[in-house]
């Protein structure tokens, strides 16, 4: 428990593991290290983040004891405090560069892959004090672009594979013992580095991996005179790893491919003479040029020229906006039309695009219920298998007088059935493509048990304002009571000075048109949900809801009937009134979006029930709703929308939509709170989930998404049960022996991780 809240939370790159299993172990060993806890890995992203007491275990120990296991192991910047990250960025980022440039002597590329199957030399603990095997700073790209045949993997496929064609050849031309002796040699080459690995997670009380059964059955056969098979399942073993390396880099390169969206160098203006430079050492206030129809390289604000730009790669709306001097651009859009010169705001590690990879890549390791349900299962699956084959090995030759040898090779098949490879990748390997393939739409889910979430919900609760409206209400009525119009509007403008409130903007809007000058308010209030309240020459006046100004008894029955007819035609109307005196009613309409009606269309073909969630008038909510085909909650106060959301929540789930930042404490009651909008850091780093091209269209866009997800991890335990319950009883029954079983384990894993990337080609946009 302490070291949850002692710890620092730190962050590394992890080379060489294939499948969740692999993750398993590597979380199994360092929970077993005091002062280590929360541990989280992603199998896709290659990320290891963990709770760290740096006291009680220093972060080398951490590093020692992944390399251990077979991996390899790289800082990811040092001590990350994500939650402040751009809060403080400078002074956090500068830390943890300097630490990972001491920390991490010269780089060594290789290595960090190499050492996953380059048996004992480079798995022995190495002192880290003394430099050890280098290991690469952050993602090594150099890593991913090696081919198959080139990795260490790789070239045990290939070993053993001429290791086995050679006794072949022997077995076919030479005699049958020295074949033997060559299937021998073949097996015991091949499984040697297996084993070491199956022994260093057994030092790590890991007694139950992939390695361990392997390792087993191999040698098993060996001594029970079947050689040959022992060294195709050695070889069938590692091809098996190689392919699933393949199908986990592809994975991989996917969710890669968002970086590479944004230039690697960026052109530097001096003393009229332009510089190239590295796009990753710009710095905030630097000034860059950018040509036409080239990508812009950081973060920035237009200091001169307006251009078309297309910000589909980070916000995935490819509708190009023309943007001019003061706008805000992002990293890695494209300047479509005109030059550009750009003041840099952000660095290269904080801008909108790496935060955005940043979400996808953690949220890898924020695990579905049902993927935590298959570890559970896959840790009793394991033993129980090895238990089975036990009992298979011995009870019938005890009872029966069954013959040993053919027993014995049934329970070695079993063993290699108990490989639960496929079942565990077969749900994260889905979420990984799911995510990026909605990251590449501006769809970002943070996790899994979001995406499960979202899958079973059947009703989407919407905040109006900004979400189903434009936002940006325009004043259509102005009627004058107690005062004349330009009274009205210059006390109403007064009092809505420092407001925010998209109704105080509409005012403020009108009374500039009217070039009516706002008198001057001092002590302004919002009464949230319900107006503004300030001193106007001494005397106090609100600009309210009708309802709020009719309980303060400043309009009569009259004036309610006047706003409520407004009210009726979809317009939401505010009292201006001073103590018991109304002074007029404005009325304001804030227009559907376009998106909006064809949202709440696709949702309810779905079957989802969407519901309008509002502070506004019931009369003014009913006339929108209706526009929209919707249902409606209205004159909620901000707490009445939580408790609105909470009792969805109780009766089967809801995802609430708002604009992230003043609807958070709805957002965080439902089920799926999902902020829309461009990429305002509120909203990315609170929400479940992002929609970053503000569509309403998008939300039913994320629900296919999430049902299409679930879909497929449904056929993957699927696929991987089934073969596995398949092989389990023709093993039994002595129809198929070891390297079926292995080809079954391997071919299923493939299987499985080639379905969840097809969610990468889905298109969640299309309808059916
Ligand atoms: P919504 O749910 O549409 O965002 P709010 O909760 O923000 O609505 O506001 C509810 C009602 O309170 C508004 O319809 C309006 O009548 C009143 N109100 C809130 N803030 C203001 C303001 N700044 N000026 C005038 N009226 C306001
Ligand atoms: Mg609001």
């Amino acid at each position: 428990m302490d070291a949850n809240e002692t710890g620092e939370r730190c962050d590394w790159t992890v080379t060489g593991m294939d499948c969740a299993s692999c993750a398993a172990k590597i979380t199994t060993a360092l929970n077993r290290l005091p002062g280590v806890a929360d541990v989280q890995v992603g199998v896709i992203s290659e990320r290891l983040t963990l709770n760290l007491d740096a006291s009680r275990t220093p972060r080398e120990a951490v590093e020692a004891a992944v390399k251990k296991l077979g991996f390899g192991i790289a800082s990811k910047g040092s001590p990350v405090a994500r939650k402040k990250a751009f809060v403080v960025p400078e002074a956090e980022n500068d830390a943890g560069d300097d630490h990972a440039g001491h920390d991490h002597g010269p780089a060594s590329a290789a290595t960090a892959a190499a050492t996953h199957s380059t048996a004992p030399k480079a798995n022995a603990p190495s002192d880290p004090g003394h430099g050890g095997p280098g290991h690469s700073h952050a993602t090594d790209p150099k890593d991913h672009d090696k081919r198959w045949f080139q990795t260490s993997k790789g070239k045990l496929v290939i070993g053993t594979g001429i290791l086995l064609a050679a006794a072949w050849a022997v077995k076919l031309f030479g005699s049958e013992t020295l074949a033997n002796y060559a299937f021998i040699a073949a097996c015991v080459i091949g499984v040697a580095p297996v084993a070491v690995h199956a022994f260093a997670a057994l030092r790590a009380g890991i007694p139950f991996t992939i390695e361990a059964l392997m390792s087993i059955a191999a040698i098993g056969a060996l001594f029970i005179g079947a050689a040959e098979e022992a060294a195709l399942v050695v070889f069938l073993f590692a091809v098996g790893e190689v392919l699933e390396g393949v199908a986990a880099d592809k994975a991989r390169a996917s969710i890669r491919a968002l970086a590479d969206l944004v230039p690697k160098t960026a052109i530097i203006e001096q003393n009229s003479t332009t510089r190239e430079v590295d796009a990753a050492t710009l710095e905030i206030g630097q000034r860059v040029l950018v040509r036409p129809g080239s990508r812009i390289p950081a973060d920035g604000e237009i200091a001169e020229g307006t251009s078309g730009v297309d910000e589909s790669p980070v916000t995935g709306e490819s509708m190009p906006k023309t943007k001019g001097p003061g706008d805000a651009v992002f990293a890695g859009s494209i300047n479509a039309e005109a030059v550009l010169r750009i003041t840099v705001t952000k660095t290269a590690e904080d801008n909108t695009i790496s935060r955005i990879i940043t979400l996808v890549e953690e949220a890898e390791t924020a695990r579905a219920p049902t993927e935590r349900f298959i570890d559970r299962f896959s840790r009793i699956y394991m033993p129980a298998i090895v238990g089975l084959a036990v009992l298979v090995a011995i009870i019938p030759p005890l009872t029966t007088g069954a013959d040993w040898d053919t027993w014995i090779y049934r329970a070695l098949a079993l063993l290699l059935i108990g490989c639960p490879c496929a079942l565990v990748i077969s749900v994260p390997a889905s979420i990984a493509s799911a995510l990026s393939s909605g990251a590449k739409r501006g769809i970002l889910l943070k996790g899994g048990a979001v995406i499960e979430a979202a899958a079973r919900t059947t009703r989407v609760a919407f905040d109006k304002t900004g979400t189903l409206t434009v936002g940006r209400p325009a004043v259509t009525d102005v009627i004058a009571l107690g005062a004349t119009e330009a009274e009205l509007l210059a006390i109403a403008a007064g009092i809505e000075t420092g407001s925010s409130h998209p109704l105080a903007e509409a005012i403020l809007r009108r009374a500039e048109e009217g070039k009516v000058a706002p008198l001057p308010a001092t002590g302004a209030k919002a009464l949230i949900g319900k107006g503004v309240e300030a001193m106007v020459g001494g005397v106090p006046a609100w600009v309210s809801s009708p309802r709020y100004a009719s309980e303060m008894g400043a309009l009569d029955g009259l004036g309610m009937r006047r706003a409520a007819e407004m009210e009726e035609d979809g317009k939401t109307v505010v009292v201006v009134f001073r103590e018991k005196l109304a002074l007029g009613l404005i009325a304001m309409r804030d227009e559907p979006r376009a998106d909006a009606i064809e949202g709440v269309r696709q949702l309810k073909a779905m079957g989802v029930t969407s519901v309008m969630l509002t502070g506004d008038n019931a009369r003014t909510a009913a006339a929108i709703a209706g526009l929209l085909g919707m249902e409606h909650r209205a004159e909620l106060l901000p707490e009445d929308k939580v408790n609105e959301i909470k009792t969805m929540v109780a009766v089967g789930g809801v995802i609430m939509v708002g604009d992230g930042i003043n609807d958070a404490p709805a957002l965080a009651a439902a089920s799926v709170g999902v902020a829309m909008g461009s990429g305002t850091d509120v909203a990315l780093e609170t929400a479940a989930a992002a929609l970053l091209r503000n569509r309403v269209t998008d939300v039913a866009a994320m629900v296919r998404l999430a049902r299409a997800t679930m879909g497929n991890i449904r056929q993957n335990v699927t696929i991987s049960l089934g073969l596995k319950a398949v092989f389990l009883v023709t093993t039994i029954l002595g129809m198929t022996g070891l390297w079926i079983a292995i080809l079954a384990d391997t071919g299923a894993t493939v299987l499985v991780t080639l379905n969840a990337l097809r969610l990468l080609r889905f298109n969640p946009e299309r309808e059916g």
